[in-house]
């Protein structure tokens, strides 16, 4: 543990390219922090056995690492061709049609999978399919039966994905597939539960509703991908405990043009009411192919650490791709060489004044004393990663060792900038006792050295949840042990 660690975390995406052997192994040393299960591909059975392997692997490896479960929603696909694939050419006619057993497509017609598509299009209307690169203009609806112009050439091949310009298909969130997936991640014991083109507040309810009456305390995780989302943002992320930037379908369906502002709001908006934000979808997609990012995409990567993310995620690069350990080696590089240029802000005039929970405020005071009196890190006592949430919320330059006994509130914290999670059972120990050990164990790790100034942050009751509300300043004496910090 070295003072120069990169705070920003990285997501990797799970698939056929990461199932090699020792791939998880060596994507945990080059610090993937929390890996991605997704449950629009293959059956739940091989994510479980991934899910596994993901812990022996962690395990192996000495890494905290979460496990992010992502629910399909609703995602309307269309359905197979005989061919497997057909060639589209601009303005012939293709039709898409509603029927469950609508036999096999071809170059004019193919199947669809959402039986009310037919009524949620009219007239003029764009479809964009395969995130937008086949679009078809709708004409008329007969029925069931969709009457389309193609707008492009391209290919078109099996089960892609359909969304409408400017969002507005009524399809609601949670499937009835995704409430029985809720069930079977819950007994796979996920850290994080995505919920996919989620739509407001209670889609978000319902999920957590579904979670907990499993017994699963899995972190829930808004995807923001819809127009309604963004219409509706500030209860989503007030209904989430993680928000993604799911870049994918919000370009598809608001414009790309739209993205960068939208990427920035979302980030600032989850900071600001003490979220956790994810950016996501082709931060280095060249790299499917190539062991090499372009210049593009070292500069996104880098845009987002600078917009303030606590995380950055990989798709195709790791679940798919050709490089998947080269793709994290350089989004670790790049977020490392961005963190210098990131201008932590010390402003706190602009800080939230109506302090709702001790834990907030003391986490508050944290901040505040580290910026000014020149700390060398923040040390906290949690239980469920709250103080922590908290702490890191500010994105100060102090780096937050959070100390909890808890496997999941480790792991969920594992996605948090500026974190780092440590195994530690505080129980039977007086906050006293509790932070000499915690300076102690720091100092073995290098990760403090004698002399450096500390906050150390505990509960009277260290076993409660939200129970935070002691700060003490200390100055990390000889081999490691706690002193009072008398003078500064
Ligand atoms: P997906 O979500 O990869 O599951 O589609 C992310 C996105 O849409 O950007
Ligand atoms: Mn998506």
């Amino acid at each position: 543990m070295q003072a120069n660690q990169r705070r920003t975390k990285i997501l990797a995406t799970l698939g056929p390219a990461t199932d090699a052997p020792d791939v998880l192994d060596n994507l945990f040393r080059a610090g993937v922090n929390v890996v991605r299960l997704n449950f629009s591909h293959g059956d739940p059975s091989g994510q479980a056995k991934r899910a596994a392997a993901v812990r022996a692997a962690a395990q192996r490896v000495g890494a905290e690492v979460g496990i992010l479960a992502d629910l399909p929603g609703p995602k309307i696909r269309i359905e197979k061709f005989a061919e497997g694939k057909v060639a589209l050419k601009t303005g012939n006619r293709f039709d898409l049609v509603a029927d469950p057993d609508f036999p096999d497509g071809d170059a004019t017609q193919v199947g669809v999978s959402y039986l009310g598509l037919p009524g949620d299009v009219k007239h003029g209307d764009v479809l964009l399919l395969d995130d937008g690169l086949m679009q078809l203009c709708v004409e008329r609806v007969e029925g069931e039966r969709i009457v389309t112009t193609v707008l492009n050439d391209g290919m078109l091949s099996n089960r892609k994905g359909l969304n409408k310009q400017g969002g507005g298909l009524s399809l609601g969130a949670l499937t009835e597939r995704d409430k029985e997936l809720i069930g079977i991640v819950a007994g796979i014991g996920v850290d994080f539960i995505a919920v996919s083109f989620c739509r407001n507040a209670e889609d978000m309810n319902e999920a957590r509703r579904i979670a907990r009456s499993h017994g699963c305390d899995a972190a829930l995780v808004s995807k923001i991908e819809r127009t309604e989302a963004i219409e509706n943002l500030t209860e989503i992320i007030d209904a989430s405990d993680v928000v993604m930037v799911a870049r994918g379908d919000l370009g598809v369906e608001i414009g790309d043009a739209e993205l960068p502002g939208l990427q920035k709001k979302i980030i600032k908006e989850s900071l600001a009411r003490n979220r956790v934000v994810i950016t996501a979808t082709q931060m280095l997609q060249s790299m499917v192919e190539s062991p090499i990012p372009t210049r593009a995409e070292v500069l996104d990567v880098a845009n987002a650490v600078i917009d303030g993310t606590d995380a950055v995620m990989l798709s195709a690069e790791t679940a798919a791709g050709a490089y998947p350990v080269k793709a994290v080696e350089a989004m670790a590089r790049i977020c490392l060489g961005a963190e210098k240029q990131f201008e932590t802000d010390t402003d706190f005039e602009k800080a939230p004044r109506n302090l709702e929970r001790a834990d907030q405020a003391i986490a508050m005071a944290a901040m505040f004393l580290s910026e000014h009196i020149g700390l060398r890190a923040v040390v906290a006592m949690t239980e469920s990663g709250g103080t922590a949430r908290y702490l890191s919320r500010f994105r100060s330059s102090a780096p937050i060792y959070a100390f909890s006994r808890h496997d999941g509130a480790r792991r969920r914290m594992a996605l948090m900038r500026d974190v780092f999670p440590i195994a530690f059972d505080s129980r039977g120990l007086a906050p006293r006792e509790a932070a000499r050990e915690a300076l102690r164990v720091l100092h073995d790790r290098s990760a403090l050295a004698t002399g450096d100034r500390v906050i150390f942050t505990s509960g009277d009751h260290m076993e409660k949840h939200g129970a935070t509300n002691t700060l003490r300043l200390l100055q990390v004496g000889s081999e490691g042990k706690a002193e009072g910090l008398g003078e500064l």
